[in-house]
C-alpha cells in the first residue's frame, strides 16, 4: 500500500490553498504522520498562524523558511491560533509569545495531558511514583506561570487504568511530552491561551471573519473555524482526509466517541464548505462526506467489537483490543481506543460490565 497522504514528508514550498490562506508544511514524526499543516491567514497587519507546529528548534526553522518565502516578517505574526492540545499542534507557539508578542487563542478549556476531573480510577491521587521528574521538577519552585502549565500538563498515567489489567505502557503522546518537558525544560514549551474561545465565537482574522466551532472528541478542547464567507474550514485533527484520528477512553467525557460523533454532525451540517484544511494531509472539498465515511469507520469498529464479544463471550478490553487491532498496534493506545468503543456500547444499553479482580470485564451483544 503506498503512503497516506497524512504520511507524506514536510514539503518546503507554501501554497495558497484559499485567498490569503497560506499552507505550510512542517515536519513531525508521529506513527502515521509526517508532517503537520500550519496555516497562515494573512491581512494587512501581518499574519495569523494557526498551529504552528513542534517545539524545538527543526520545526522552528522550518516554519521560519516558510514564513520567509511567504514574505511574512517574524515581528508580524501577531496571533496563534491553536486547534487543540497536542504538541505538534500548539508546540511553536510559545516561541511566538515571546518573539513577536503574539496572542495565543485556544478553547477555553484548553489542557494539556490528562483532564484532572477524568475518571476516579485515573485521578490524581494515583500519580505518586511514576510521576515523571521533569514535571515533579517544574511544580516546585518555579514561577507561578510555569506551575499553571505543570497544572496544564498533569499526567495520570502512573496508574492504573479504568479498564485495569497490567499497567500499560504511557501512550506515544505521553511518553513524547514527557521527553519534551525534559528537552525544553519544564512545561514552558505549553502556551498560556491569552485569548481563550469557546463554540460561537468570531474571530477576525485574514480580513475576514471565522466562527469557532467547538469539536469535542479527539481531544475534549478541540475546535475548527469557519469562513462561511469563502466557504473555508479549519479542521485541525477533527476531520482527516484519509485517516480517523485517535479516540481515547480516558477523557473528563463519559462517553467521548459519542462527543466525537456529535461534533461530526455539526460539521456535516455546514454548507457551502469549498476548501476543507486538515492539519495533516491535503486539502479537499467535500467535507460532509468525509464526515460520514469517519462515522462509518466507527460503526464498523463497534460491529466488529459485538462479533469478538460473542466469539470469546466476556472478556477484557486487552483481550478485545488484540482481536481488533493488528499486533503491530496492541497496546495502551488501542486499548484506549477499544474502551472508548466499549463504554459507547454500554452507555446505548448494547453493552455490559462488571469487575473482576481490577480489571473490567465487558459483554457485547
Ligand atoms: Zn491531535
Ligand atoms: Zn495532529
Amino acid at each position: 500500500m503506498g503512503k497516506r497522504q497524512e504520511q507524506e514528508e514536510a514539503r518546503t514550498e507554501v501554497t495558497e490553498v484559499a485567498p490569503d490562506v497560506l499552507r505550510m508544511q512542517l515536519p513531525i514524526q508521529m506513527p502515521g504522520l509526517g508532517h503537520v499543516n500550519c496555516y497562515a491567514l494573512v491581512d494587512g497587519e501581518g499574519a495569523a498562524l494557526v498551529d504552528p507546529g513542534l517545539p524545538g528548534t527543526t520545526s522552528w526553522r522550518a516554519l521560519q523558511d516558510r514564513l520567509k518565502q511567504a514574505g511574512i516578517r517574524l515581528k508580524h505574526v501577531h496571533t496563534v491560533v491553536v486547534t487543540h492540545s497536542h504538541p505538534d499542534h500548539f508546540g511553536g507557539a510559545t516561541r511566538f509569545v515571546r518573539e513577536s508578542g503574539a496572542r495565543v487563542i485556544g478553547h477555553r478549556n484548553f489542557r494539556f495531558g490528562m483532564p484532572s476531573a477524568a475518571t476516579p480510577e485515573v485521578s490524581a491521587e494515583h500519580l505518586g511514583a511514576e510521576k515523571p521528574a521533569a514535571e515533579a521538577e517544574s511544580e516546585a519552585g518555579k514561577p507561578a506561570s510555569a506551575a499553571a502549565a505543570g497544572n496544564r500538563a498533569l499526567g495520570t498515567w502512573g496508574g492504573p487504568t479504568p479498564w485495569g489489567g497490567t499497567r500499560p505502557r504511557p501512550p506515544f503522546k505521553q511518553r513524547m511530552s514527557w521527553r519534551m518537558m525534559r528537552m525544553f525544560g519544564g512545561t514552558d514549551f505549553v502556551p498560556e491561551i491569552s485569548d481563550p474561545v469557546e463554540n460561537g465565537n468570531v474571530l477576525r482574522l485574514a480580513k475576514r471573519d471565522w466562527f469557532v466551532l467547538h469539536t469535542p472528541g479527539h481531544t475534549e478542547d478541540h475546535i475548527c473555524l469557519h469562513d462561511p464567507e469563502l466557504g473555508i474550514f479549519l479542521g485541525g485533527d477533527h476531520v482527516l482526509p484519509s485517516i480517523t484520528p485517535h479516540i481515547s477512553g480516558i477523557s473528563s467525557s463519559r462517553d467521548p466517541l459519542a462527543s466525537f460523533f456529535y461534533s461530526l454532525d455539526r460539521v456535516a451540517e455546514i454548507n457551502g464548505i469549498k476548501h476543507a484544511l486538515p492539519a495533516h494531509g491535503h486539502p479537499f472539498s467535500d467535507l460532509r462526506a468525509r464526515t460520514e465515511a469517519i462515522k462509518r469507520h466507527h460503526y464498523d469498529r463497534l460491529d466488529k467489537i459485538r462479533a469478538i464479544s460473542r466469539e470469546l463471550g466476556p472478556a477484557s478490553v486487552e483481550d478485545i483490543s488484540k482481536k481488533l487491532f493488528q499486533p503491530r498496534s496492541w497496546g495502551a493506545m488501542a486499548e484506549s481506543e477499544t474502551y472508548a468503543h466499549l463504554e459507547h456500547l454500554r452507555l446505548a444499553g448494547n453493552a455490559e460490565s462488571h469487575r473482576e479482580g481490577e480489571k473490567l470485564i465487558y459483554t457485547a451483544g
